[in-house]
C-alpha cells in the first residue's frame, strides 16, 4: 500500500538524501577542494542515512503497536529487497574477485550481517537489525528509556566511528574494538547507530500532536546551531585525525531531530498551500513517485557509477565525465534518477494488472482516491477553525477500519470517533495517532485501558462521570501513586434526543465535572436528532437544540470556566448547518461518499463519491427449463428457458435476505439483472438470460458503479426501508476488503 500523500516534505527530502548519498559515494567536490568535499560529504550527506532511518521509525515505532505485524512486513520487506540487491550486485561481486578472498565462509557471513555485500548495502540489513531493536524497547520501556538505551549504543558506536581516535590513544579501548570489528567493520550497523535514529522518529510521531507550527523559526534556528555545532565536531575531529570513520559525530543526533521536524513542518505548510490549488492530486502523484524512485537511487547508484565509467570510456569522455568530479557526480545522478523514474514506471503499471476478483469470491472493494476526494470537498465546506472528526465506528462503516482510519491519518485526520473502547484500542495498534473518542459506554474498570491507549471518553451522565473520577482515583493510588495523570473525557450534553448526555439544564452538574480531580474535560458535545430533515418544525428543533448547547458554553464562560473543543454536527448537520461554531465536525456516512436515503435534500450537495463497491463472480452458469424452480421454497419458477448465474455471496457476509423475491438486482456487463429466488447463507442465484455472451469468472457488482450503470448503497437500503448506514455497516464479517489506489 502507499504511503501518505501528505507527507510532502519527507518526501521530497527523500530525494534530496538519496542525492546526498550518490555524493558521498561519487565525492563531487574532490577535484575542486578537498576540504569542501570533506564537508558535503562527510558532515552534510551524513544527515541522509539517519533521515531514512527516521522515516522508517516514524511510520513503524508506535508505543501502541503490540501485534508485530507491521514490524514483521517492514523487515520482511527490507529482507527482500536486500536479497534482490546482493543478486543484482552479484556479477560485480564475481568480476571483483569476492569469492576468491580468504576466510570466505566467515567474511561472507559478516557481510550479510552487518556490512553488506557491497559497500552500500550495509544499510538494508542495519534497517532490519535496527527496526527490531527499537521496536522491542519501546515495547518494553517507553519512549525516554529506549531512546536513552540506544543512546547509549550510538555512544559506544561513536567512540568506534569518529572518536576512535581517542578509545585507541587514550582510553586504552582498542582491543575491545577490535573484537567488534571481527563482525563488523564499522559500528555504524543495525547495533549501535541506526536503532537510536528509528526510536527517534517513531518518538516524534508520537509527540507530533502537540507540536506548535508557530515554533518553526525556534526550530530553524536550532537546527542550524546543532548543524554547525556538528561541523566544528567533524572539524576538529579531522584536524586531530581522530576519525577512524566519519558516520557518527555528538551533535548528529539533535541535529538530526530539529531537522527532521522541521522537515515535517514543511509538509504541513506545503500541504496548506497545496489544497487550494486545483491540481493538487497530480502534483502530490509526483510526490509519491518520489518515495520508490528515491529507494530505487539508493540501491542502484553503484550500478549507475560503473555505467557512467564504462560510458566514459567508451566514448573516450574520461576527462570530462571521470575526472572531473563535479559532473561525474550529475552524470551519476542523472542516471540513477532516469533509472528510477523508468523502473517505478514500469513497476507500478505491472502492478497494476493483477487485480482482486481473480482470486475472491466475493469482495468489498473500498476507493481510496474517492475517500480522499470526499475529506477535501468536505473540509472545504467546514469553517476554517473547525476540524474533521472522522467516524470510524462499526469497522468504518463496514468498510474496514485499517484500510480507512489509516489513510485518513496519513492524509493528515487527526481526530476519530469510535463507538465503544474496543475499537478504539484496535485503532492505536493500527498506528492511528491523535485523538480518539469514544462516543459510547466505557464501564469504568477499564480506566487503566484507557489511559494506556490514550483514549477520550464521552462522560455520558453525571453519575457516570462520578464512578469515572472514583476509579480513576482508585486505581491511580495502585499503580502510580502521586501522579497528576488526568483521564481525558469530553462531556456529551442532551439538548433534546435523549439518549446519552448530561441534561441541558442541569448546569451545576455540569460545572461540576470542571472540578473533578481525576478528569480533564477536553472537548463537550451534542447530538442533532433531526438534522437529516429540512421540515420547518425539524429545522426548529434543531434549531432548539443548538441554542440550548450554547447557551451551556455561554453559562460556562461566564462562570470563568474555560471552554474545550466543541461540537455538534454529525454528516447531516454539517450538510445543512454547515456554519455553526465549532471545533471539530463529527463525520460518518458522508465520508463514505453517500447519503443516508437517496433523495434527502440538504442544504449543500457537496460532490461526494461512493468509496465502497461490493463485488463477486460468477461461478457457474445454467441453462433451466421453463417451469422449472430455483432456490429454497421454490419461490422462483421460470417462466421462459432461462440461463442462470450463481454468485459465492449470501446473507452471511452481510448481503440481506430479505432482497430475495425479485427485490434486489446486481449489475454484470453494465447491464442490471434481478436476483431471484432466496438469498441463500452463501450464495444468490441471478437470471442472466438477457446477457450475451457471459462466462463464469465474470465480475458481479452489487453494490457500487459498473460501465455507467449504478446500484448505489442508499437505493438498495432504501428498497429494504433502512438507511445506507446500516445496510454497509452489516457487511464485511466475512469479505475481504480490497484497497483500490491510484
Ligand atoms: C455515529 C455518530 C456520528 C456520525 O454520524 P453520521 O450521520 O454517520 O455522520 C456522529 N455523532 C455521534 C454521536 C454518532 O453516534
Amino acid at each position: 500500500m502507499n504511503r501518505n500523500k501528505n507527507y510532502t516534505g519527507i518526501d521530497c527530502f527523500r530525494l534530496i538524501a538519496a542525492l546526498l548519498i550518490i555524493a558521498i559515494h561519487t565525492s563531487p567536490l574532490s577535484s575542486i577542494s578537498e576540504t569542501g568535499d570533506f564537508i558535503l560529504t562527510r558532515v552534510i550527506a551524513r544527515t541522509a542515512v539517519p533521515f531514512f532511518f527516521m522515516t522508517s521509525g516514524f511510520f513503524l515505532i508506535s508505543r501502541y503497536s503490540q501485534s508485530p505485524e507491521k514490524l514483521i512486513k517492514f523487515v520482511r520487506n527490507i529482507l527482500r529487497i536486500y536479497g534482490i540487491a546482493i543478486l543484482i550486485y552479484l556479477p560485480i561481486n564475481i568480476y571483483n574477485g569476492y569469492f576468491h578472498m580468504d576466510n570466505l565462509l566467515p567474511n561472507m557471513i559478516k557481510d550479510l550481517l552487518f556490512d553488506g555485500t557491497m559497500y552500500h548495502l550495509w544499510y538494508l540489513p542495519a534497517a532490519a537489525a535496527g527496526a527490531v531493536i527499537a521496536w522491542y524497547l519501546v515495547k518494553r520501556l517507553d519512549f525516554a528509556k529506549a531512546f536513552l538505551i540506544t543512546v547509549v549504543l550510538y555512544m559506544i558506536g561513536l567512540f568506534g566511528d569518529s572518536y576512535y581516535g581517542l578509545s585507541e590513544r587514550f582510553l586504552g579501548l582498542h582491543n575491545l574494538y577490535d573484537l567488534v570489528f571481527q563482525i563488523s567493520d564499522y559500528t555504524r550497523n543495525g547495533i549501535f547507530f541506526a536503532p537510536v535514529f528509528f526510536v527517534l522518529g517513531g518518538w516524534i510521531a508520537e509527540c507530533g500532536k502537540k507540536e506548535k507550527p508557530f515554533l518553526l523559526k525556534k526550530i530553524i534556528f536550532r537546527f542550524i546551531l546543532n548543524f554547525f555545532l556538528m561541523f566544528c565536531e567533524a572539524m576538529t575531529l579531522r584536524h586531530f585525525h581522530i576519525q577512524r570513520h566519519d558516520s557518527m559525530y555528538l551533535f548528529l543526533l539533535p541535529c538530526m531531530f530539529f531537522l527532521f521536524t522541521l522537515i515535517l513542518h514543511l509538509n504541513f505548510n506545503l500541504m496548506n498551500k497545496l489544497r487550494n490549488k486545483k491540481h493538487d492530486n497530480y502534483l502530490q502523484d509526483y510526490f509519491r513517485t518520489l518515495r520508490s524512485v528515491s529507494s530505487i537511487i539508493y540501491i542502484i547508484h553503484p550500478m549507475m557509477i560503473l555505467v557512467v565509467r564504462l560510458t566514459a570510456k567508451l566514448l573516450h569522455l574520461q576527462d570530462l565525465l571521470i575526472e572531473n568530479s563535479l559532473i561525474h557526480y550529475f552524470a551519476v545522478c542523472f542516471a540513477s534518477i532516469a533509472f528510477g523514474m523508468i523502473f517505478s514506471l514500469l513497476y507500478t503499471n505491472a502492478y497494476r494488472i493483477h487485480s482482486a476478483p481473480a482470486k475472491n469470491r466475493a469482495y468489498i472493494e473500498i476507493n481510496l482516491n474517492n475517500l480522499e476526494h470526499n475529506v477535501k470537498v468536505l473540509r472545504e465546506i467546514m469553517p476554517p477553525q473547525c476540524e474533521l472528526m472522522a467516524v470510524v465506528k462499526a469497522e468504518a462503516y463496514g468498510h474496514g477500519t485499517f484500510p480507512i482510519a489509516t489513510h485518513l491519518n496519513r492524509i493528515g485526520v487527526k481526530a476519530f470517533a469510535v463507538a465503544t473502547i474496543d475499537e478504539g484500542i484496535a485503532l492505536r495498534k493500527y498506528g492511528i495517532r491523535g485523538e480518539i473518542l469514544i462516543l459510547g459506554y466505557t464501564d469504568v474498570c477499564r480506566v487503566s485501558e484507557l489511559r494506556k491507549y490514550d483514549l477520550t471518553q464521552t462522560l455520558i451522565c453525571f453519575e457516570y462521570a462520578n464512578e469515572l473520577n472514583k476509579q480513576c482515583a482508585k486505581w491511580k493510588a495502585r499503580t502510580i501513586a502521586g501522579s497528576r495523570y488526568k483521564m481525558k473525557t469530553h462531556i456529551k450534553i442532551d439538548t433534546g434526543m435523549h439518549r446519552l448526555g448530561l441534561p441541558y439544564n442541569n448546569l451545576e452538574e455540569i460545572k461540576e465535572l470542571f472540578s473533578m480531580e481525576n478528569i480533564e474535560v477536553t472537548g463537550i458535545y451534542t447530538h442533532l436528532c433531526c438534522s437529516d430533515s429540512l421540515l420547518a418544525d425539524d429545522v426548529a428543533f434543531c434549531e432548539m437544540q443548538t441554542d440550548r448547547f450554547y447557551c451551556v458554553i455561554n453559562d460556562l464562560k461566564s462562570n470563568g470556566i474555560a471552554i474545550p473543543k466543541l461540537h455538534i454536527q454529525s454528516s447531516y448537520g454539517l450538510l445543512n448547518y454547515p456554519n455553526l461554531r465549532c471545533d471539530y465536525a463529527r463525520i460518518g456516512i458522508a465520508l463514505y461518499g453517500v447519503l443516508s436515503t437517496p433523495d434527502n435534500d440538504t442544504i449543500l450537495k457537496p460532490d461526494l463519491r461512493p468509496v465502497l463497491s461490493l463485488k463477486s463472480k460468477v461461478i457457474l452458469i445454467r441453462n433451466i427449463c421453463k417451469g422449472e424452480s430455483v432456490g429454497y421454497s421454490r419461490t422462483f419458477t421460470a417462466k421462459r428457458n432461462s440461463k442462470i448465474a450463481i454468485l459465492p455471496i449470501g446473507y452471511a457476509d452481510g448481503f440481506p435476505r430479505n432482497l430475495s423475491g425479485g427485490k434486489g438486482s446486481v449489475l454484470i456487463h453494465g447491464q442490471r439483472v434481478p436476483i431471484i429466488g432466496r438469498i441463500c447463507m452463501d450464495q444468490l442465484i441471478i437470471d442472466v438470460t438477457d446477457i450475451d455472451n457471459i462466462s463464469v469468472g465474470d465480475t458481479a457488482t452489487l453494490i457500487g458503479e459498473n460501465k455507467g450503470e449504478e446500484l448505489s448503497a442508499s437505493a438498495v437500503a432504501n428498497g429494504l426501508d433502512s438507511i445506507s448506514n446500516e445496510f454497509l455497516c452489516r457487511l464485511g464479517a466475512r469479505l475481504p476488503v480490497v484497497v483500490e489506489y491510484t
